[in-house]
C-alpha cells in the first residue's frame, strides 16, 4: 500500500456498512463506561467502542497512561505529534485483516459521557443568513446586520459549567421576561435550540500573544454537535447592551463523540463568499470550512437542514480573533460555531429563523409548534460523505422537562 493511504474496510464488520457513522475513516473519540466499571476513554468504531484505557494497558497503543482518565483532556494535552501516532495506530489495528486482540465493547452496552472537561465555552454568530435572519426579527431590516459584522467574529463568553452530554435533560427555565406593562416572572414561553458544531481547542496559547489563522487551525483537535438552547423571551428583554447572558445559561447540549480534525480533512472546502476583504490578522492560507451535512430532528421528524460551508468565519478564524488582545486558550476550551442556517426555512438552524418569530407555525408530527414545547426531543446530526462510507458525529440529543420553581417563587 502506497504511504498515506488508509484501508477502507475495518475488521469489526458493522463499520462496514456504507450508512454507518463510525467507519475506520473516522475514529472520533470519547469517554465511557459500563455496568460496575468506571469512566474511561474510547474510541467508536461501527457498533462497538474500543477500550483505549485496556488496549493502553495491554500495549497495543501508547498515549503515556492518559486513555485510564475519564475525560480527554489530558490525552489531548499531549498534542498533535501524540494524535497523528495514535490514529495512525488504530487504524491499523482497526484495519480488515489485522489479528491482534482488542477489548471491544458493545455501544449498546456503554453509558456514553462529556468527551472533555469544558476548560471555557464560547460562542460565536458566524452564519450570515442566521445573523441576518435574527437581526430582522430583532431590531428590522434596516439594522439587521450590525456594521462589524462582515469584519470581525462576533461572540459572547459562555459557562463551561452548563455544558452536559447527549441525553442529558434540559428543564424549561422560570425567568424575567417582558409583560405587557412591566417585567413579569414567568416559564419561558419562546424556548428555542441552536443547531452548532463545537470546536475543541487542543493546544494552548499563551496570555498575551496573539496566534494567526494558520496556527489556531493547528490548535483544533476536533469537533462536536452543540446545541446552544437558547430562551428568546429572556434574550430579548436582556441582551442589550451587553449580549446573551441567562437566557443561554440554562444548558448547553455536546455529542459524545470528538470528531478529529484529521478525520475531516478530505472535506475541506471554502466557506461563504466575502462581502470584503479582511483585516491580515483574519486571513486564512487556506480553506476553512468542511463540506458537511447537518441538520435537527424535532420528535423524530425532519426539520432544517444545511451544510457547514455556509458559514462565514471558521472555527480557526474565531480562534484567532479570540486571542486577538492576547486572551490565553486552553485545552478544552470549547467554541460554538454560532447556528448554522442556510437561506430558505427549511435549512435554518433555529426555530426563531424557521417560525419567523413565532408568526409562522410548523406542523410536526401533526402538532403545530413555534418554539418548543415541554417533552419535545431535539436531535441533531451531521455527516460527510465520501465514496463508501461516511464521517459521522453521532447523536446530539435532548428533551425538554417542564419548568420548576423554588417554593417561595
Ligand atoms: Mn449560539
Amino acid at each position: 500500500m502506497p504511504t498515506g493511504d488508509q484501508p477502507q474496510r475495518s475488521r469489526v464488520a458493522s463499520a462496514n456498512d456504507p450508512g454507518c457513522d463510525f467507519p475506520i475513516q473516522n475514529l472520533p473519540y470519547g469517554v465511557f463506561s459500563t455496568a460496575g466499571s468506571a469512566p474511561r476513554c474510547g474510541v467508536a468504531i461501527g457498533d462497538r467502542i474500543l477500550d483505549l484505557a485496556a488496549a493502553e494497558k495491554a500495549g497495543l497503543v501508547a498515549a503515556s497512561g492518559t486513555f485510564a482518565a475519564p475525560q480527554m483532556n489530558d490525552f489531548i494535552a499531549l498534542g498533535r505529534a501524540a494524535w497523528a501516532s495514535v490514529r495512525a495506530r488504530l487504524t491499523e489495528i482497526l484495519a480488515e485483516g489485522a489479528t491482534v486482540d482488542l477489548p471491544l465493547v458493545p455501544m449498546a452496552e456503554a453509558t456514553l459521557h462529556l468527551p472533555i472537561r469544558v476548560t471555557e465555552y464560547t460562542d460565536f454568530y458566524a452564519s450570515k443568513n442566521h445573523a441576518f435572519n435574527v437581526g430582522v426579527l430583532f431590531r428590522g431590516p434596516e439594522n439587521a446586520l450590525p456594521p462589524q459584522w462582515t469584519h470581525m467574529p462576533i461572540g459572547y463568553n459562555g459557562r463551561a459549567s452548563s455544558v452536559v452530554v447527549s441525553g442529558t435533560p434540559i428543564r424549561r427555565p422560570m425567568a424575567q421576561v417582558k409583560g405587557e406593562t412591566g417585567p413579569v416572572w414567568s416559564a419561558c414561553r419562546r424556548l428555542d435550540l441552536e443547531l452548532e458544531l463545537g470546536a475543541i481547542v487542543g493546544v494552548p496559547s499563551t496570555m498575551g500573544e496573539r496566534v494567526s489563522v494558520p496556527e489556531a487551525e493547528e490548535m483544533i483537535f476536533g469537533y462536536v454537535l452543540l446545541n446552544d438552547w437558547s430562551a428568546r423571551d429572556v434574550q430579548a428583554w436582556e441582551y442589550q447592551p451587553l449580549g446573551p447572558f441567562q437566557s443561554k445559561a440554562l444548558g448547553t447540549t455536546i455529542s459524545p463523540w470528538i470528531v478529529t480534525q484529521a478525520a475531516l480533512e478530505p472535506f475541506r472546502c471554502t466557506g461563504a463568499e466575502r462581502a470584503n476583504p479582511l483585516l491580515p490578522y483574519l486571513k486564512e492560507d487556506r480553506p476553512g470550512f468542511y463540506d458537511l451535512t447537518i441538520g435537527w430532528t424535532m420528535n423524530g421528524q425532519r426539520m432544517g437542514r444545511t451544510n457547514y460551508n455556509v458559514m462565514y468565519y471558521s472555527s480557526a478564524q474565531q480562534l484567532a480573533h479570540h486571542t486577538e488582545t492576547g486572551c490565553p486558550m486552553r485545552v478544552g476550551d470549547l467554541l460554538g460555531s454560532g447556528t448554522i442556517s442556510g437561506p430558505s426555512p427549511d435549512q435554518t438552524g433555529a426555530l426563531l429563523e424557521m417560525t419567523m418569530g413565532g408568526k409562522n407555525p410548523v406542523t410536526v408530527k401533526g402538532e403545530a409548534r413555534t418554539f418548543i414545547e415541554d417533552g419535545d426531543e431535539i436531535d441533531l446530526f451531521a455527516y460527510a460523505e465520501s465514496t463508501g462510507y461516511r464521517i459521522g458525529f453521532g447523536p446530539c440529543s435532548g428533551r425538554i422537562l417542564p419548568a420548576k420553581d423554588r417554593a417561595d417563587a
